[in-house]
């Protein structure tokens, strides 16, 4: 995930969050940059601007407080919530494609960073109208990479095969690293049976790695999932590791795979 960062002056320090329970989606109800909600947010007498990120209509992504720090959205919500504002007013106005395709890469990105939040709007949390009736909330919330949906449908007894971790305990065991139970719900065993992945590995267990990247926002390059890692897919893996504070080795070991599988 690429977050621009604006260099914003806070007038305070931030605190930070010890838990993140719920993502909270907003519109600006305007259009805008980081810069003018930073000063409109100085002026309610803030330390600065209230979300941790935005997005631009063109997808871009902007830092607006650290992932990490309180943030000033959504009353009685703001300890242990991260808020995220999408450029716009969409109580009147549509949400353009590039927009909304970084909105679910965001999505898909804060569900790998914190697997146990509830995805809420802000009119579900305090009385507003925020984001407006036309934000496509549903479309987003219900983006891949919602490793809590996909470990609930599993354990509901839907089939395995749409869910990615009963797929990757699955190979893992048909290749022979793991006698693991494919219950589609990860755990110390499934991390247990993931092989190092080296910086040219191929095959399943490859596109398996490469399908979840892609899944939480890290494009593999064009040939997508292809079980080949090359480029693109190292690339990818480096963007992952420097996002999560790992070292950006390029290797998928044992530390890459509990951030992979949204264990730690
Ligand atoms: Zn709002």
């Amino acid at each position: 995930m690429n977050i621009k960062k604006h260099g914003l002056r806070f007038h305070g320090s931030f605190t930070y969050r010890n838990r993140t329970d719920e993502i909270i989606w907003h519109h600006a109800e305007a259009n805008c940059t980081v810069e003018d909600i930073h000063s409109w947010h100085l002026n309610n007498g803030w330390i600065g601007c209230g979300y941790n990120l935005i997005i631009y209509k063109d997808g871009t992504v902007h830092e607006g407080r650290p992932l990490n720090a309180v943030g000033a959205h959504a009353s009685g919500h703001n300890s242990r919530s991260i808020g995220v504002c999408c450029i716009g007013r969409y109580d009147i106005e549509t949400m353009p494609l590039a927009q909304l395709n970084a909105a679910k890469q965001v999505q898909a990105y804060l569900k790998g960073l914190y697997p146990g939040a509830a995805t809420k709007r802000h009119k579900d949390v305090n009385a507003t109208s925020c984001p407006g009736k036309n934000f496509p909330f549903s479309e987003i919330a219900r983006t891949a990479g919602d490793a809590s949906a996909e470990a609930s449908a599993a354990g509901q007894g839907t089939s395995p095969s749409g869910n990615w971790y009963a797929r990757l305990q699955a190979e893992c065991n048909a290749q022979g690293f793991s006698s693991q139970k494919v219950d589609g719900l990860p755990g110390p065993n499934t991390l247990a049976g993931c092989p190092q992945l080296g910086r040219n590995s191929r095959g399943r267990i490859t596109a398996l790695m490469q399908e979840r990247l892609i899944s939480l926002g890290y494009s593999c390059g064009p040939c997508g999932a292809d079980g080949i890692n090359g480029a693109g897919t190292q690339a990818a893996i480096k963007a992952f590791q420097r996002d999560y504070g790992l070292v950006t080795d390029g290797i998928v070991g044992q530390k890459t795979w509990s951030k992979l599988l949204g264990l730690s």
